[in-house]
């Protein structure tokens, strides 16, 4: 079975980022669309970024067995399809799974040879600039993510990866060489 990656880290410490900068540089590696039950931001679209479900849907299909693994995170619920992920697998693609803790945690019983890694920001302070900063949800929001965060960097110890995003280019090279090392 080709590959499977698990990356985690608190919200806004640059997951995404890295993410889209790691699949330029290794094509072939594919992103699993999740689930969830938040709303659209700007310029998300449905089927892309995630699925956007309702909540009787989303329960449907945890009811159904159709995920891998799902979380309630800051008021919503987020999941990996198995279909989705088993659609790119079997197609012999390497594929990323962008997760919160909860859920990678599920992902290590349920698929222990997956490669978990944790995105750390260099600060706190860091952190909630970067939150702040993409400007993508209300302070309240912010402040329910930044305590979330607390208990999160404190699951660091459990992967078996980690990477500090404090440059850019640094934490890209230091991602692409892990995934290119497990690829080959
Ligand atoms: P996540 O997906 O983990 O929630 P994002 O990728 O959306 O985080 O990044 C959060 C914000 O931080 C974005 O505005 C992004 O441009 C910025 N960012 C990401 N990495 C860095 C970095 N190394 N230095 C400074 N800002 C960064
Ligand atoms: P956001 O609302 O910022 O897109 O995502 C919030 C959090 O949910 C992030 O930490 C993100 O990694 C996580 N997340 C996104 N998709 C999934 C998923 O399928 N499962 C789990 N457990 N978490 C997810």
């Amino acid at each position: 079975m080709p590959r499977v990656f698990v990356i985690t880290g608190p919200s806004g410490v640059g997951k995404g980022t890295l993410i889209k900068l790691l699949r330029e540089r290794v094509p072939e590696l594919e992103l699993s669309v999740s689930a969830t039950t938040r709303d659209p931001r700007p310029g998300e679209h449905d089927g892309v970024d995630y699925h956007f479900l309702s909540d009787e849907e989303f329960e449907r299909r945890v009811a159904a067995g159709e995920f891998v693994e799902h979380a309630a995170y800051s008021g919503r619920r987020y999941g990996t399809l198995r279909s989705d992920l088993e659609r790119r697998t079997s197609a012999g693609h390497p594929v990323v799974l962008e997760i919160e803790l909860q859920g990678a945690r599920q992902v290590r019983r349920t698929l222990p040879e997956a490669v978990q890694i944790f995105i750390a920001p260099p600060s706190g302070d860091a952190l909630r600039t970067r939150l702040i900063g993409r400007g993508t949800e209300p302070p309240e929001q912010v402040e329910s993510r930044l305590h979330v965060a607390e208990d999160e960097l404190k699951a660091e110890h459990e992967f078996a990866h980690r990477v500090v995003n404090d440059r850019l280019e640094d934490a890209v090279e230091r991602l692409v060489a892990l995934v290119r090392a497990e690829l080959s």
